[in-house]
């Protein structure tokens, strides 16, 4: 009778580059070192990239929306929970489009 362990192949699973785990998904940063999600949100080139946007396009998008009512009101609190919500969009939505770039899968047999 033959050993049935001949016919498993071995197969090295991606790890993140921080903790180690393996990456069911996991995130290639720019180099190439491999993240899981925890250690891709905590990454400082991810944060930076989206605070930037964020800056950009929210001062842009308050200009558009609120630019009018701050020229003859000033700022109310209204205003400026507005704005902090305008600043919020652009930021999630870099890092949302900056993890689906970054995102890979592990190679699976037959798939
Ligand atoms: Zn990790």
């Amino acid at each position: 009778m033959e050993e049935p362990s001949e016919a498993i192949q071995t197969v090295a699973l991606p790890r993140c580059g921080q903790c180690g785990r393996v990456l069911r998904p996991g995130f290639r940063l720019r180099g190439g070192d491999l993240r899981c999600g925890q250690h891709v949100i905590q990454h400082p080139a991810v944060w930076k990239r989206s605070l930037a946007t964020a800056a950009i396009v929210g001062t842009v998008l308050t200009a558009i929306n609120q630019g009018n009512f701050i020229l003859g009101h000033g700022f109310s609190q209204q205003i400026l929970l507005k704005m902090g919500l305008t600043y919020c969009v652009p930021f999630c939505v870099s890092t949302s489009g900056a993890l689906g770039a970054a995102r890979i899968r592990p190679e699976t047999p037959g798939g």
